[in-house]
């Protein structure tokens, strides 16, 4: 249940609309937003009485809530959340984040490379898996703490904030300490004791879309985090599993006009995951700005040939390059910045 208050209501009157709620047996969340100051239950609502709700003074209108997310939901809370990804890195506002760099940490040299390049042309953060989530045994797993290590040395070179993901609860106190935005992949989307111990921890969280989530999965997944309470949640759409193979997956972008509707967290688009294919990067990434997106995660690489991981869908800097020229002018377009 969420209860509108009206313009103008005094002290008094929101406290006895909390009271009211508190005494049918829940809990209330108080959200105090741009336009209107909102109420919401969390817990089973079911023996407040409705019409009793909507007489109280300063109530304008009481709606019963039937999606089973309420931290996530944007009925709680209209306003957009904007996160702070690293100090002066915002995702969710007028300006569009880009974080990029290698599907894999590889070498020191590698990596302050490619953070460099990406820099300079626009990216806000740096992107680089050290644990990697590998279909084969045998294929490279990732630099481990070796990588996360030159991430921070790729950090200090570059001032450039890191994103990386994090696939075991035994290292979380590791990344917490160590990484700027911990990045929860698609196949951990519903690792709900990860997502439960992300949600004691005080870093923003980029969650990817599991291979075939659907969108509520998905924010119920982004719900265990915020229920926890830490509320640096940041969607990520990266393509979903279809019967369709010419591409590794099917970039899902009516998913980011849904998930910007039902909830006021921030959505990120992977167009490197979602196409597996370099070519169609720099497009993908445009419509996802035309379609209401906050920012990308784009994978580059100075030697796409010789990555060790994923160089199929890596771009090079100067397409990179390219690719933010042409992002900034979509972006002016629907009243966004690159
Ligand atoms: C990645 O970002 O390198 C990655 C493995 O992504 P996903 O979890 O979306 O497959
Ligand atoms: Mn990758």
């Amino acid at each position: 249940m969420v209860v509108i208050m009206k313009q103008g209501y005094t002290r008094q009157e929101l406290e006895h609309a909390i009271a009211e709620m508190e005494r049918g047996g829940v809990k209330v969340m108080v959200s105090h937003g741009s336009e209107s100051t909102i109420l919401g239950a969390e817990g089973n609502a079911a023996n407040i009485d409705i019409e009793r709700m909507q007489a109280l003074p300063g109530v304008e209108r009481v709606m019963r809530v039937s999606e089973p997310y309420k931290k996530a939901n944007r009925k709680y809370h209209p306003d957009d959340s904007i996160i702070q990804a690293a100090p002066g890195v915002l995702v969710g506002g007028k300006k569009l984040a880009v974080f990029a760099g290698p599907c894999s940490v590889e070498s020191e040299e590698q990596i302050t490379a490619i953070a460099q390049a990406v820099k300079e042309d626009g990216a806000c953060a740096l992107r680089g898996g050290a644990f990697k989530p590998r279909t084969s045994p045998y294929s490279f797993q990732g630099m481990g703490y070796a990588g996360l290590d030159l991430l921070e040395k790729a950090r200090a070179a570059t001032g450039l904030p890191v994103v990386t993901e994090l696939m075991s609860t035994d290292d979380i106190d590791y990344f917490a300490e160590h990484v700027d935005v911990i990045q929860v992949g698609a196949r951990n989307m519903q690792n709900f004791d990860l997502l439960k111990r992300l949600g004691k921890v005080d870093k923003p969280i980029l969650l990817k879309r599991g291979l075939s989530a659907t969108i509520e999965e998905w924010i119920m997944s982004a719900e265990y985090i915020l229920a926890g309470g830490n509320e640096k949640v940041i969607l990520c759409e990266r393509g979903v599993r279809t019967f369709e193979t010419f591409t590794r997956n099917t970039l899902d972008l009516s998913a980011v006009l849904a998930v910007k509707k039902q909830t006021h967290l921030p959505v990120m688009v992977d167009p490197s995951h979602a196409s597996g294919q370099a070519w169609m990067v720099e497009r993908l990434s445009l419509a996802a700005i035309a379609a209401g997106c906050d920012g990308l995660i784009i994978e580059v690489h100075n030697d796409p040939v010789h990555a060790l991981c994923d160089g199929q869908q890596s771009i090079t800097p100067a397409q990179f390059r390219s690719l933010m020229e042409k992002a900034a002018t979509v972006a002016a377009c629907v009243g966004r910045e690159v």
